[in-house]
């Protein structure tokens, strides 16, 4: 399978998507609404258009309310706009060819639509798929376009040119579309390099800063706790030196996936250094982020990683209101510092720093 094909989920332009697909449903309920309209009052409403424009018109209207309540359905919503739109634009095909063409100059307004099923297919699957998906769709229209002009009491140059045009000018649309998908493709495959630590696969210090101001937004904006933990491996240049530098980094992508395996799906880890590892747990307090550093200790040390026993020194800090990333991280820095100077091999919240000011001085004053 196409490995991007899941980061489609993850696309940052599903919510453009969504507003665009809240527009387009409506325009082609109006689009088959005014066909029907404008056909009546021409006196030329032909039998496969009174079948068909309603119950679509409607159909789209349906899928838009569907999506208004169901953002979350958007692809199930492309999917059944794109059967109702391919099965009209296949049947004009047929009965265009069939009954009209031979007696007009052009191709039916309605046919106008036949390239919006590519559209659609290519933001909706990945490359192969809606190129695959398309050329069948063109296939299947040459065919049934085929048996109608056949079908047709006379098949006149002009007609020919018309098929001949439509065809030549959907195939340029495909080819180009796939082009625009590569790039797509080749954008998402760029995006990915540039937010992964390659040796780890985790999220990379530049993606997890922008993940650190997205949370910081949030908390903010719906004051909301979250906490950062900031793990160092302990003695890891000896690990390096009695080892070797390949099964230090061996060790570094087992403390990724040891780590990795006691978090929340929620909770973000990164490779923030050489050595060290930052995490993101929304939705969390101090006291519970402790608790979740000493698990993931505990996790770490359990067993030898790549043979090799491992320890972390943990630093933990919360969110407090008018903080600022910078200054979150510094404290989360400053407890994994303190962290090592006690010893290593443990977690520190940001709360024992801060010592009582009064207490030294009692203690020098002598009472
Ligand atoms: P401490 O307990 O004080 O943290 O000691 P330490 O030896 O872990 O800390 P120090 O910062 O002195 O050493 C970190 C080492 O991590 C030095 C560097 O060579 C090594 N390192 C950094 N990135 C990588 C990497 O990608 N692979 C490997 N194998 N080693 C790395
Ligand atoms: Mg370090
Ligand atoms: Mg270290």
């Amino acid at each position: 399978m196409d490995p991007y094909t899941t980061m489609e989920v993850d696309d940052p332009l599903e919510n453009l998507r969504l507003r665009v697909t809240l527009w387009l449903l409506p325009m082609g309920a109006v689009a088959a609404l005014a066909a029907w309209g404008f056909s009546v009052a021409g006196g030329v409403l032909n039998p496969l258009d009174r079948a068909l424009l309603w119950p679509m018109a409607l159909g789209f209207l349906v899928l838009e309310f569907y999506l208004w309540r169901n953002p979350q359905r958007i692809r199930q919503v492309w999917k059944a706009a794109l059967a109702l739109l391919a099965v009209y634009e296949l049947s004009v095909v047929y009965y265009e060819a069939a009954f009209f063409l031979y007696k007009r100059d052009g191709i039916s307004p309605a046919l106008l639509w036949f390239p919006m099923v590519y559209l659609t297919a290519f933001v909706l699957l990945n490359r192969r798929q809606a190129f695959g998906f398309s050329l069948s769709y063109l296939g299947l229209g040459l065919l049934l376009g085929t048996a109608g002009l056949l079908s047709s009491p006379v098949v006149n140059p002009t007609a020919l040119n018309t098929a001949l045009q439509f065809v030549l000018s959907n195939l340029a649309y495909l080819m180009l579309l796939y082009v625009f998908a590569s790039l797509r493709r080749h954008y998402a495959q760029m995006h990915q390099m540039a937010h992964t630590d390659p040796l780890t696969n985790l999220t990379n210090r530049r993606a997890m800063q922008g993940r650190l101001e997205a949370e910081l937004e949030r908390a903010q904006r719906y004051q909301r706790p979250f906490s950062l933990l900031l793990a160092d491996i302990d003695h890891f240049k000896q690990i390096n030196d009695t080892y070797g530098h390949p099964v230090g980094d061996q060790v570094l992508r087992e403390v990724a996936v040891r780590m990795q395996q006691h978090l929340r799906d929620s909770d973000t880890l990164a490779r923030w250094g050489g050595e060290e590892f930052l995490v993101l747990a929304p939705e969390t307090e101090l006291g519970p982020a402790q608790g979740l550093a000493q698990r993931l200790l505990e996790a770490v040390r359990q067993a030898p990683l790549a043979g090799v026993p491992v320890s972390l020194s943990i630093g933990v800090a919360a969110y407090r209101p008018g903080d600022t990333v910078a200054a979150l991280l510094s404290r989360v820095d400053e407890a994994m510092y303190r962290a090592k100077a006690a010893g290593r091999n443990r977690v520190l919240g940001e709360d024992s720093l801060v010592l009582p000011t009064s207490w030294p001085e009692e203690e020098g004053s002598g009472r």
